[in-house]
C-alpha cells in the first residue's frame, strides 16, 4: 500500500496539465491549488481504505477525468441556479418567490447604476429611501402610512419594541408560533423588551379572554397568523375587527402579524378564504405586517402599514436603521408593487401569484408537454407518466391545504432506485429538486417554467450517464 503513495501526481504537474487543458483558466491560483489538494487527499485515503490498490488505477488516463469533474464542481458558485419540481411555490429553502420580469430589471438597473435612493430630485437634497414605495403600499392598501424594513421578522421586532417595550402585549395562545429556523412569537417578545400576556386557550380565544387581561400595563393587543398548522375542530379565533374595536374602547392600538400576507384575492382555487391585508386594513387594525417574498411575489422584506402616528414612531426607532432595506430590494419591490395597481396584471405577471392561480387544465398541459420532453430525451431508459396529485403554496400561507395538480412521474429502467435518482439529482447541472411519492420520482409543472423542462431532461440522463 505504503508504495503506492509514491504515484500520486505532484500537485504542481496537476495543475500544469489542468492549466494547458483549459479546466482551470480564470480559477485563482489558491483555489485550483485547494481543489487539486482536496483531490489528491481523496485519492490517500483511497488507497488507505484500499479502494485503489493498483498502480494503475493511479495512472493520469484514470485519474485526470475524475480530477477534472472534482475541479470543475469545486469551482462552481457556491450559490446557484436550481430547478423546483416540488410544486411548492414560496419555497423558503429554494428562494421563495421569484422576480417578475419589470422587478429583475429594475434590480439589474439600480445595481448598475447610480440612483435617487436618497437624493431628491426636486430639490436637488437629501430625500428619503422610502418615499420611493410609501405611497404605493399604501394606495394598494387603504393605509394611512407604511414602511419597509428587511424582512418581515424584523417588522415583528422593531413594531414591538416600539410599540410595547417595558409593558405587555395580549396574544391568544393559539398564536404562539415558531415559524421555524428559531423565530418564534414569545422570544420575539422577549428580545422586544415586551412582556408576553397570553390568553385564552390552544383552540378556542375568546374577546373577553382579551378583555379580561386589560391592565395598566398593557401597552398592545397583537394576533399573529397561524402560518404553518392548522387548528381544526372546536375552535374560535377572535378577528382583527373585533380586536381592532376593544382596542379602541381600552385607547390600545392593535397590531396583525399576516405573516404572507396576501393583497391577492385567491378565492375560486378551493383554498381557505383569508382575508387581504386590504380587508385587514379596512378591519381598522393599528398596525399590520407582512412579508415581501411569501405570496406577494416580491423581494425579501418586511412590510408594516397603518396608522400614521403609529408608523410614524415606529420609523423614528434607533433600530429601523438596523434593518433598513437595501436599493437592489427597494427596486425590485416597487416594481411588484406596481404591478398590483391591477390585480390581473399581478395575476399574469408576478410569478409567485401565477404559479398559485394556475388552472388544473392548464397544468395538465405543461404535465403533458414535460412528459413528452423527458421520454425524447430519455428513450427507452425510463418510464415516464403523468397522473394527478396536488402541489402546496408553501412558505406560511394556506397550510396543509392542497392546490390540484398534474405530476409527471419518472421511474428509470436500469437498476436505479427512486431514492438513487432523488439523491443524484441534488448534483447534476443544475440540480434538480423532487419528490417522491407513492414509490416513484415526481415532478410538479406548476414551479417549472417551459424553458426548464429539456433542462430537466438533461439533468435526469445525467444521472444515466
Ligand atoms: C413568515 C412569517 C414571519 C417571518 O417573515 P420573514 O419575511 O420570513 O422574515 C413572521 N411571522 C409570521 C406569522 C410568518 O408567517
Amino acid at each position: 500500500m505504503s508504495n503506492l503513495f509514491k504515484y500520486l501526481p505532484s500537485v504542481d504537474s496537476v495543475l500544469t496539465r489542468l492549466e494547458d487543458e483549459g479546466v482551470i483558466g480564470g480559477l485563482p491560483r489558491t483555489l485550483s491549488r485547494d481543489l487539486v489538494n482536496g483531490f489528491l487527499d481523496v485519492c490517500r485515503e483511497e488507497i488507505k481504505g484500499g479502494v485503489i490498490t493498483e498502480e494503475k488505477q493511479l495512472s493520469p488516463d484514470v485519474l485526470f477525468p475524475r480530477l477534472t469533474c472534482h475541479v470543475r464542481a469545486g469551482a462552481k458558485p457556491h450559490f446557484r441556479r436550481v430547478l423546483n419540481g416540488t410544486g411548492v411555490v414560496v419555497h423558503t429553502n429554494l428562494g421563495r418567490s421569484l422576480l417578475a420580469e419589470s422587478a429583475v430589471k429594475a434590480v439589474t438597473e439600480a445595481c448598475a447604476c447610480y440612483s435617487n435612493l436618497e437624493f431628491d430630485l426636486k430639490t436637488g437634497e437629501r430625500g428619503s429611501r422610502y418615499s420611493h414605495v410609501e405611497k404605493l403600499i399604501c394606495e394598494i392598501t387603504g393605509a394611512e402610512a407604511a414602511l419597509v424594513v428587511n424582512n418581515n421578522a424584523s417588522a415583528v421586532l422593531i413594531t414591538l419594541e416600539t410599540l410595547a417595550k417595558g409593558r405587555e402585549a395580549i396574544v391568544s395562545r393559539g398564536q404562539l408560533v415558531e415559524i421555524g429556523g428559531s423565530f418564534r412569537i414569545p422570544d420575539v417578545m422577549t428580545k422586544s423588551g415586551a412582556f408576553l400576556c397570553e390568553v385564552g386557550a390552544t383552540n378556542r380565544t375568546h374577546l373577553h379572554d382579551y378583555e379580561n387581561a386589560i391592565n395598566e400595563e398593557t401597552a398592545l393587543l397583537m394576533k399573529v397568523h397561524t402560518s404553518n398548522f392548522r387548528v381544526i375542530g372546536f375552535t374560535k379565533e377572535v378577528s382583527g375587527g373585533e380586536l381592532a374595536e376593544l382596542g379602541r374602547k381600552h385607547d390600545l392600538p392593535v397590531y396583525e402579524d399576516l405573516g404572507s400576507g396576501n393583497l391577492t384575492n385567491f378565492s375560486g382555487l378551493g383554498l381557505m378564504r383569508e382575508p387581504t391585508v386590504q380587508e385587514v386594513v379596512a378591519e381598522d387594525v393599528d398596525v399590520v405586517s407582512f412579508s415581501g417574498d411569501k405570496v406577494l411575489g416580491g423581494p425579501q422584506a418586511g412590510i408594516i402599514v397603518g396608522k400614521k402616528k403609529y408608523i410614524d414612531a415606529i420609523k423614528k426607532n434607533p433600530l429601523n436603521r438596523a434593518v433598513r432595506i437595501d436599493k437592489m430590494t427597494l427596486a425590485a419591490l416597487e416594481a411588484t408593487l406596481r404591478l398590483y395597481l391591477d390585480p390581473e396584471t399581478a395575476k399574469r405577471e408576478v410569478p409567485t401569484v401565477r404559479m398559485i392561480t394556475e388552472s388544473p387544465e392548464n397544468l395538465k398541459k405543461q404535465a403533458q408537454a414535460l412528459a413528452r420532453t423527458l421520454r425524447r430525451e430519455l428513450d427507452e431508459s425510463a418510464d415516464i407518466g403523468v397522473r394527478e396529485g396536488v402541489s402546496r403554496v408553501g412558505g406560511g400561507a394556506f397550510p396543509e391545504q392542497d392546490l390540484k395538480t398534474f405530476l409527471v412521474t419518472v421511474l428509470l429502467k436500469f437498476k436505479v432506485t427512486v431514492e438513487e435518482l432523488k439523491e443524484g439529482l441534488l448534483s447534476t447541472e443544475p440540480p434538480l429538486i423532487g419528490r417522491i411519492e407513492e414509490d416513484a420520482f415526481c415532478l410538479d409543472p406548476r414551479t417549472l417554467s417551459r424553458e426548464e423542462y429539456k433542462l430537466c431532461a438533461e439533468a435526469i440522463s445525467q444521472i444515466l450517464k
